[in-house]
């Protein structure tokens, strides 16, 4: 079976198949309807004890920022009106527990769910879930426990949550495998965060394994196999040991400059979502944060972050990085990234409407108390500042005024920034790439976007399984596009970045460098095997294959081209 690899490495071991449990809840009518109650209070207590621990190593696994949804569960245990409803149907009624919190809840997530508004509509899932884990506690139901396992396991999912990933036990998790999602789903994006060998998007993954099954996958080709032959866990054992003694190799460039043979510097940096993400930067010697996708501090939660926490999160990355270059990207909220809070309209084409800069310049509150934030942080380190998602010059000139206005307001009350920060957009627009010659005139830097770039290209919805062979990094109009920015930039003299996945494509890599692109930013994971990639490369060399590659009309063929003349040992 093959899926979409998208994180490194290779798992073998035991599934452990995430299924939802199936509870049938039966009417029943009881006598003591005291002890029903009594059966409710003492559910309540152990959810919001389960409740507590996941929020607990939520925090302090990833962060505060993906630890919120626990808090917001906990307030639902903790509404009187709620609980009051589901006493009365037991007293009234004369009904079992479970009967009652299922019939409550029924009655809430329907008014919830029947709302316009996008923020109770979630509520609904909220409450459910904590409803679910409240009739399983009741019924004594087992439910997969992915923080507390006794061995090491592949996990098998429809999907992963944020919840879900929030709680799981990194040294047991050895893999996971879903059906749904593609290489920028949240749980792709995780699973290289932790280091997770991955496997996505593979369809039926829940019918074709089971429990308990051996199964072996293969985080870079996607492949995944049940109940292997012997000989075939042997080839994979050899596999797994290459990854690993090829990690073992990547040391050997921990500590030194990202240099080709003739001598062409480059940054290799690190994406991040939180503050917590900065260990995983360090602890793989990366050279910066290339993206700080702030989004993360909006999400999974009630009300917009305030200014002093923004400030404190963001100064906390640039303190930690030392004086290296932290580029930090304004909100880009919108398309597959909801805030249920904002209440934003329904959009029919979500990708291409109402998010990120477009929202930030109508919000101005929301756009200045982010910039007023960051600019305070940037005295404390080496920050810059990023715009997504800009597909016109008045977009950006627009952003930049807004910044100066802030800048006035901090001078008045005299608080210090860094004045001559750096201000750069992201290129993952196409009329952006295009007319990057005039971009690179108004800005400090580009950082190429793939992820959107390839999506807005293309016209392939980055997130649609279905069309997902269309999705292809190597797609001649791609690479085409990045040169022009890449020889844009360079003529103002700019740096050019990318902190799309394609920057840390171990097959791309070669071509980039073959285009002077100057900086690289990844998963932290990634890092030292790019940096191991770049110094085992002559830049002059790949600058003589570029020109042939771009005439290649395929991407098919753009990859055999690129299999066949680059070879790194
Ligand atoms: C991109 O679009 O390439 C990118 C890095 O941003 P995001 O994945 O957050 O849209
Ligand atoms: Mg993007």
């Amino acid at each position: 079976m093959i899926g979409i690899g998208v994180s490194s490495g290779i798992g073998m071991g035991k599934a452990l198949v995430k299924k939802e449990p199936v509870i049938k809840i039966e009417k029943k009518f009881i006598a003591e309807p005291e002890k029903e109650i009594s059966k409710l209070e003492a559910a309540r207590e152990k959810g919001k004890e389960q409740i507590e621990a996941l929020y607990q190593h939520a925090f302090s696994t990833i962060g505060k920022a993906e630890a919120g949804i626990f808090r917001a569960h906990r307030m639902i245990l903790e509404d009187p009106e709620f609980f009051g409803q589901i006493e009365n149907k037991i007293k009234e009624e004369s009904v079992n527990t479970e009967w009652a919190i299922s019939e409550v809840t029924k009655f809430f997530v329907d008014m919830f769910e029947a709302m316009e508004d996008e923020y109770m509509k979630e509520r609904a899932a909220d409450i459910k879930d904590v409803t679910g884990r409240l009739i399983r506690i009741v019924l004594d139901v087992e439910e997969t426990d992915l923080s507390n396992l006794s061995g090491e396991v592949i996990i098998v999912a429809e999907d992963l949550t944020p919840s879900d990933t929030a709680q799981m036990d990194r040294n047991k998790v050895i893999g996971f495998i879903t059906e749904i999602g593609g290489k920028t789903a949240h749980s792709a994006i995780m699973a290289r965060t932790m280091e997770i060998p991955a496997v996505v998007g593979l369809e039926k993954a829940l019918e074709l394994i089971s429990d308990g099954d051996y199964v072996i996958l293969d985080g870079d080709t996607g492949t995944v196999i049940v109940n292997p032959e012997e000989k075939v866990i042997a080839e994979y054992e050899r596999k797994k040991e290459a990854f690993i003694g090829f990690k073992e190799k990547l040391e050997e460039v921990r500590g030194k400059d990202s240099i080709t043979k003739d001598n062409f510097k480059v940054e290799i940096s690190a994406n991040i979502g939180t503050p917590k993400d900065v260990d995983g930067v360090l602890n793989n010697d990366g050279e910066g944060v290339g993206l700080y996708r702030t989004e993360f501090l909006y999400m999974d939660r009630e009300k917009l972050p305030t200014e002093d926490e923004q400030f404190e999160a963001y100064k906390e990355v640039a303190v930690r990085l030392e004086g290296k270059p932290v580029v930090i990207r304004t909100l880009d909220i919108g398309g597959d990234k909801e805030l249920p809070y904002l209440q934003l309209p329904k959009e029919m084409n979500p990708f291409l409407g109402y998010r990120a800069i477009r929202l930030c310049l109508d919000r101005t509150d929301i756009f200045r108390t982010q910039l007023k934030a960051l600019l305070r942080a940037s005295a404390f380190g080496n920050i810059k500042i990023m715009f997504p998602m800009i597909s016109a010059i008045e977009e950006l000139r627009q952003a930049k005024s807004i910044l100066d206005n802030v800048k006035i307001e901090l001078r008045n009350e005299n608080i210090e920034f860094n004045e001559n920060i750096e201000v750069g957009i992201m290129i993952e627009i196409p009329a952006a790439a295009v007319m990057s010659d005039l971009f690179a005139k108004e800005v400090d830097f580009f950082s190429i976007g793939t992820n959107d770039l390839i999506q807005y290209t293309t016209a392939v919805d980055r997130g649609n399984g279905k069309i997902a062979y269309l999705y292809n990094e190597f797609h001649p109009a791609l690479l085409r596009l990045i040169k022009t920015v890449i020889d844009n930039g360079h003529k103002e003299g700019i740096w050019v970045g990318m902190c799309g996945e394609v920057a840390g494509n171990p097959q791309l890599i070669p071509v980039l460098v073959g285009m002077g692109l100057d900086e690289f930013s990844m998963s932290a994971s990634s890092m030292l095997r790019a940096r191991w990639i770049v110094n085992n490369l002559i830049k002059s060399d790949m600058e003589d294959i570029i020109e042939e590659m771009l005439k290649l009309p395929t991407a098919e063929e753009v990859k055999d081209f690129i299999v066949k003349k680059i070879s790194l040992n």
